[in-house]
């Protein structure tokens, strides 16, 4: 990553980096702006004692200094760890403990969370505040104050391609949150795949957005790119909202962007809203991953808006891309329907990412798209192992992880994630997926939304029960729900019951917890 900056400096020192702030004023400043400031971050860190290996937690939104964060602690040997801002204090002392995080950057705004936590977590033993929106407390360092007191040049050293470079948490879908660390060689490499042009094809003419949380490892790519290619940076501050991301892609012509499905529905629905209002004609490609985009969301860019957007599958231990739905073969000619449905499944592999599945028994099943399976991925840029002893049980001796998703690959290799392992329902040896009854509920008039999850049965092991929500004043009978799911799959598939709640439980990224579900209502039906 070293070597990501000095670029970044000697050949694209001109090129440009704009944040907006609180306010929603625009900081603009360039690589080479960026390169002195990463350069004094690193020294700050030196004089407070940060040495190669040690974490250095943040705890901020999408702006430049986090951006400097970024790059200045790999760069300098150390372990950068991103903090999840979404999470519950208790989670976050958890992690900041687990991580042994001894230096935590934090956004001003942001302080009042760290204050929640900092206290169980003592390995922290320096605090640094952004002043985001206002001056920083007394008795606190001063992220502004700390670089400007130092030299703007500072020898990076070389580094084994090896050593470790940056730390991120899974979401806690699943269970704890398991730590994933990325080498230098892992993130440089993943950076490489992503500039092909079968992938993103980024350019120094490119202009990119990363619409998703810093802190998630599914915004690391973009700015990564940017600094290998010198594209422009866009960095959208704490505004995630609709209106205020659709100002910035409009008025800086951004070209790449890449976001979770649930931001992309809100724009979506703003570009429905007001067709006219919002140019976008500059963008080439928005990415679209996290959890499963439905095929209405992007069948509507693309049909009514002529937005090219590409459905991505990745999670943290991908680093975190691993397979992009582009078009390839003979499906540049096919009809659009067909066309549709691959871009609506998670696509193929990225270049050096290797897919198989495999069955309950360790089976390596056909690439039919009929037969469902675990998804196993290998190569460079896939984690080695977790922070810590959990997961151990994942990484197999010859460089498979077990990624705990559900998947059918068909004959081209499009995969299509159906469920999650500890999701699906397996009911007498046959697997049901929740997803695919899910997303047939949530089609129903009356359903806002719907959770489907394994209730323990004393003939069967499992049958799927159903947490229905409905729209504000509408209602539906079990029997109609029933009715309407009897179209699309055979009895056997169909919920045992269904639960009316009124919300369903989520994490902090917006996934069903279906964990607490089977906590609440596992033992239904016994
Ligand atoms: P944990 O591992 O802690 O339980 P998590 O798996 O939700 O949490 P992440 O790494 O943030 O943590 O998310 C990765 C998961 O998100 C994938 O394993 C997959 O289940 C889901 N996912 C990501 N992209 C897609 C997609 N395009 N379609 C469907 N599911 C997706
Ligand atoms: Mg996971």
């Amino acid at each position: 990553l070293t070597h990501f900056l000095e670029r970044a400096r000697s050949y694209y020192g001109a090129q440009e980096i704009v944040s907006r702030n609180p306010d929603k004023s625009l900081h603009r400043y360039t690589y080479a702006d960026f390169h002195k400031r990463t350069s004094q971050l690193a020294n700050a860190l030196t004089r407070l004692g940060v040495k190669p290996g040690d974490r250095v937690a943040s705890l901020s939104w999408n702006h430049h200094q986090h951006l400097e964060v970024y790059f200045g602690v790999p760069s300098m040997g150390a372990v950068m760890h991103t903090l999840n801002l979404r999470l519950h204090p208790k989670d976050l002392a958890y992690i900041a403990s687990h991580a042994e995080d001894t230096v935590v950057v934090v956004d001003r705004s942001l302080l009042p969370l760290l204050e929640k936590f900092e206290k169980s977590a003592p390995c922290i033993k320096h605090v640094i505040v952004i002043p985001d929106d206002g001056p920083v407390p007394e008795g606190r360092l001063d992220y502004e104050k700390l670089l400007a007191a130092e030299s703007d040049t500072f020898a990076f050293p070389r580094l084994d391609e090896n050593s470790a470079a940056m730390l991120c948490y899974t979401s806690g879908t699943t269970g704890n949150p398991k730590g994933v660390l990325f080498s230098h060689r892992s993130i440089v490499l993943h950076t490489l795949v992503c500039c092909l042009p079968e992938v993103l094809g980024l350019k120094d003419t490119d202009t990119v957005l990363a619409v998703v949380p810093m802190f998630h490892a599914a915004a690391w790519g973009l700015p990564f790119d940017a600094l290998l290619t010198g594209a422009k940076q866009v960095l959208p501050g704490p505004h995630l909202d609709p209106q205020s991301l659709l100002e910035l892609m409009r008025d800086e012509k951004v070209t790449v962007a890449g976001g979770v499905p649930t931001i992309w529905l809100g724009i979506l629905a703003q570009l429905d809203r007001e067709p006219g209002k919002w140019d976008l004609g500059a963008m080439r490609h928005m990415v679209i991953g996290g959890s499963a985009a439905p095929p209405s969301l992007i069948d509507g860019f693309r049909k009514r808006h002529k937005l090219e957007v590409l459905h991505a599958w990745g999670m943290t231990e991908m680093n975190p891309v691993g397979t992009l739905a582009r078009l390839k073969g003979d499906l540049h000619s096919a009809s659009p329907e067909t066309q549709l449905d691959a871009y609506a499944s998670q696509g193929y592999s990225v270049p050096f990412v290797e897919t198989r599945h495999v069955s309950d028994t360790g089976e390596v099943l056909p690439w039919d798209g009929k037969a469902m399976g675990e998804l196993e991925v290998r190569g460079p840029m896939v984690a080695a192992s977790y922070f810590g002893d959990e997961g151990k049980d994942r990484f197999t001796a010859d460089g498979w992880f077990k990624t705990g998703d559900v998947v059918t690959i068909d004959a081209a290799g499009y995969l299509h994630i159906t469920d999650r392992s500890k999701d699906v329902i397996k009911s007498g040896g046959e697997w049901i997926s929740s997803v695919a009854l899910e997303n047939a509920l949530m089609a129903h008039p009356s359903v806002l939304e719907a959770a489907v999850f394994a209730g323990r049965h004393s003939k069967w092991d499992e049958r799927p029960l159903a947490a229905v929500v409905f729209k504000a004043g509408q209602q539906a009978t079990k029997a109609e729900l029933t009715a309407h799911l009897e179209k699309q799959f055979a009895k056997w598939w169909l919920p045992d019951d269904f639960l009316f709640v009124p919300q369903i439980p989520r994490t902090s990224t917006g996934k069903f917890l279906k964990m607490k579900l089977r906590e609440d209502f596992g033992d239904h039906l016994l």
